[in-house]
Parts: structure tokens; sequence; C-alpha cells
């Protein structure tokens, strides 16, 4: 069994403290790795070296900083499958499903390859007379980012390229469910031949989060996870005096009107619903039907989903995997219960799949409960796994206030060929991120990923230039020189 190690300022250190959970291959069972539990001493020693790599990091020109991340895209590509498959083993996705986020991932430190430009500031000549004004953007120093299981390559990523391409030291809390994506991705941050303490990884869950939470020399941390954590990470780091930017959790909602086109629409919400098995932030969990759309989409995505092929993710022809944990399948089928009890049909009811060869999996079936009542926690509850509630509307505007109940905003979608209803849903949705006959309405790393609500706490989301105005400050500089200048020497 692997026990994973911690980098920090450019050596493999072996965590201090007691072990913390084991890594579960969750279509296996399999026991893979065991992860620390996380300790304050090896956070000061990450936090440490991170600030004395600071000041020389830093000064090395943007032009020079992004020629590291040239050489991480290229040994990212190089050893794409391999990372891919290390993330399916872990996490239990697709390998299309593992390829799909590490492609996003790379994205990310494509578009911060272009930092030179984008970490500009601006000024203005004789604001006063003979007197200038100057915008620099500074680097802030040590940052650190707290990622969820979901994602273990692609989220890191989010992060990590813009944090160093503007000059800061980095450090990355890694979920502990799945570390060993990042490990692997960390020895090739090696090889590009970073300085030391310009990137490091501490493993562990809650005592290393609290350690960086808490630390003095830690400015800024990003965070991505489930609302609750991200409340208190928000506000323990606000605390503080650091910037913190916090993306939770979601329910997400989906609008199906009478005119959308069904074969697409049922398509593209079933595999929003069930790809990853339901454990994607952007995933659809409520479909609000509107009109006679309510008939046709029970029927066609109740056939879809249940013809979905399900088992491990390495396996050809496999559409949807397993749920992270033992815990996750028992807390997802106590939902299916629970809204069943409140008097939803379970037209599709996904409990106690099991799938041969993999008995020791922890397999959660696609599951499709119709005519949930708005009562009902299914409603607002995130459930994070491959379960989809039906509920009715007369009209879109009806559809849309069932949406705005939500204390979440991550994500809505609505299928339609109708341009002025889709344009009024665009417009009117309280959600940072929109689909029009989109089901997964993910931003490409050029945008902000914005969640609104209780999905997100914070001001300046990821990716993009958030993340550039996340990771610098703004230094103004007036001057005036004196008009005989030329004449003193
Ligand atoms: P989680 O909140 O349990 O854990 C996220 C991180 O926080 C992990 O690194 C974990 O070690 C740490 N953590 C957990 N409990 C903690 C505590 N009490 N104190 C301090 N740190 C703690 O989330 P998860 O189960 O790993 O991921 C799933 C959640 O993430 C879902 O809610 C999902 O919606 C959300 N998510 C959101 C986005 C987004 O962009 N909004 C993206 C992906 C996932």
């Amino acid at each position: 069994m692997l026990e994973v190690h911690n980098y920090i300022g450019g050596s493999w250190q072996r965590p201090a403290g007691e072990a913390g959970v084991e890594v579960i291959n969750p279509a296996t069972g399999e026991l893979l790795a065991r992860s620390p539990a996380g300790a304050a001493g090896d956070v000061a020693a990450a936090v440490e070296a991170a600030a004395a790599a600071f000041p020389d990091w830093r000064a090395v020109p943007a032009g020079e900083r992004i020629q590291y991340l040239f050489r991480f895209k290229q040994l990212l590509e190089e050893h794409f499958e391999e990372i891919a498959r290390l993330v399916t083993v872990e996490n239990g996705k697709t390998l299309a499903e593992s390829r799909g986020e590490l492609r996003r991932g790379v994205e990310n430190v494509e578009v911060a390859c272009g930092i030179p430009l984008m970490m500009q500031g601006y000024n203005l000549e004789d604001i006063a007379r003979g007197v200038d004004e100057i915008m620099f953007r500074q680097p802030l120093g040590v940052v650190a980012a707290i990622t969820p299981f979901n994602f273990p390559a692609m989220i890191p990523l989010w992060f990590l390229p813009y944090a160093i391409a503007c000059g800061n030291t980095f450090i990355l809390k890694p979920s502990e469910r799945v570390p060993l994506a990042m490990a692997r991705i960390f020895e090739l941050l090696e090889q590009t031949g970073l300085p030391r303490g310009v990137v490091s990884l501490v493993n562990g869950g809650k005592p290393a989060v609290d350690a960086l939470l808490d630390h003095p020399a830690v400015p800024a941390i990003s965070f991505v996870g489930s609302s609750a954590v991200a409340r208190y990470i928000y506000a323990r780091a606000a605390a503080g005096g650091k910037r913190v930017q916090c993306q939770g959790g979601a329910k997400n909602h989906v609008v199906v009107l009478p005119d959308a086109d069904r074969e697409t629409a049922t398509q593209i919400i079933s595999d929003s619903a069930f790809g990853c098995a339901g454990q994607r932030c952007l995933a659809v969990s409520v479909a609000v039907t509107v009109g006679e759309a309510r008939e046709w989409f029970r029927d066609t995505i109740t056939g879809v989903a249940g013809s979905l092929k399900v088992g491990s993710g390495l396996e050809a022809g496999v559409q949807m995997g397993p749920v992270i944990t033992r815990a996750s399948q028992e807390r997802i089928e106590g939902f299916i219960g629970q809204g069943l009890g409140d008097g939803a049909n379970p037209v599709l009811d996904g409990r106690a799949a099991r799938i041969a060869g993999c008995e020791r999996g922890t397999f959660v079936g696609p599951t499709v409960l119709d005519g949930v009542p708005a009562s009902s926690a299914l409603t607002e509850t995130e459930i994070f796994g491959p379960v989809l509630s039906l509920i009715h509307a007369q009209s879109v505007d009806e559809a849309m206030a069932i949406i705005a109940r939500s204390s979440y905003g991550n994500a809505a979608s609505i299928f339609t060929s109708d341009g002025a209803a889709a344009r009024k849903f665009r417009n009117q949705v309280p959600t940072g991120n929109v689909g029009v006959n989109i089901g997964v309405a993910a931003p490409m790393a050029y945008f902000p990923f914005s969640g609104w609500k209780g999905s997100f706490f914070g001001a300046l989301h990821a990716q993009g230039r958030d993340a550039i105005e996340f990771y610098t400050d703004k230094k103004v500089v007036v001057e005036r020189w004196p008009k005989d200048w030329s004449r003193r020497f």
C-alpha cells in the first residue's frame, strides 16, 4: 500500500502526525493508499519554504516564469493517459470523463501562459500638470488552495498555474480521498525545474486546512468543496484578514419546454445528471418540465438513463462509474428512500445496484424520481449522486420561480427552441452559470467559474481574468519630477 507523501521545498517528505483516511478504488473496493490526517508542522514547513522562495520567484520576469508552464503543459500532454487513468482509479469516473477533466485542467495552464499580457496594469500621463499615475499588479506572496474529491486533476489547476504565473508561491491541499493524481502531477512539476518552494503539496484533512487558514504568512485562500465547509473556510480565513474565494455546493435545475428538441435534450440532460455519477457541481439534479413536456420527457429520460452501462470506469463501453465512498452510496440511497417517503414515484430506482466483477464497488444506478413534491428535501438538498428529480410547472415563469427559491445558485439550464424564452431565462435566472440547450454549463478557462448565492462565498471567482485579480494586489504610483531635472547633471 502506498503512503502519500508531501512535496515541500523541492523534496518529497513523509507526512508528520497520524494516518488519515484510506484511499479506496470506488469501483473495486481495493485499498490504494493511505492519506495522512494532516499536521500543522507540515503546513508550517511548506509555508516557510514557500515564503523563502517568494522574493526570488516574484523577481523572475513574467516571460520567464511562463516558460516553466510551457514545460508543465508539455509534460501533462506526454503523461495524459497515465494521469487520466489515475483519476479514474481513485475517483471512479470513466476514462472519457477523466480525459475531459484533465483537458480542462491543461487549458488553464495554457491560459496562464498569457500572464505577461494579462497581468499588465494601466497608466495615465498628466493626471495633473507634470504628474503621472501608474497602476502595477504585484503578487501577494504565499497563496494556498484546498480542493474537493470530484475533479482530482482539474480543480487544482484552476488555481496553481495562475498563482505562480503571477509570481506567487503556491501550496495545494488536495482532497484526502483522491491524492494520487496530484502526487503524480507534482512529480511532473518537479521535472519542469521550478525553483524549490514555488509549489508545495501538503496532504491531509481538516488539521492541514485549519493550519493553512490560521497561518499569518498565507494572505490568500482558494477553496472548492461543499457549501458547509466553504462557509466555514470563508469565515475563518477572513477573520485572519485573508482574501478568500470559496466555491461551494450546488442544486442545479434544468427547465424543459415543450418545444425542446426531444432527442438532443434528453441525451444532454442524461449526461448532465448521470455523468461522473452525478458528482459534478454542475450536474443537473432537478428537471422542471413545463406544460406538455412532462410526459415525453419523463418517458425519454427514463429510457436513456435506464440503458446506461454502469461499471468500472476503466472498462470500455462503461458510461457511469461508482460514487466515491460507501458513506456516499448510503447517503444517496437514503435520499432516494426519503423522496419516496415524501410521495415521489420511482420511475427508475438505482438503489442496491450490483455490478458483476465489481461486487465491492460503491455503485448507485441512475435514478429518476417523478412528481417530487416541492416540500421534499430532495428539491433543495445537494444529493451529489446520480439522482434526477422531476417536477412540473405550468410556465417558464413558474419554473424560474422554483429555481429562485433555491439557496444555491451554481447553474441552471433551459432546453427550448424559443429564443425569447431562452433570453428571458438567461437574463433573469439567479445562477452564475447558465446553459441554453447545454447540460453542463462549464465555463472555459478564460471565463470565470461564477457560482452565486450559497454556491459561492467571495467576490472574485476561479479561472481567467478573475484569477489574475485574485492573485495580485494593485499598486498605484503617482509621480512628479522636478522640471529642471535635466539641468542638474
Ligand atoms: P468537502 O467540502 O467535503 O471537502 C473539500 C475540501 O475541504 C477537502 O480538501 C477536505 O479535506 C476539506 N474539508 C472537508 N471538511 C472540512 C472541515 N470540516 N474543515 C476544514 N476542511 C475540510 O467536499 P467534497 O466532498 O470533497 O467535494 C464535493 C463538494 O464540492 C460538493 O458539494 C460539490 O458541489 C462541491 N464542488 C463545488 C464546485 C464549484 O465549482 N462550486 C466544484 C466541484 C465540487
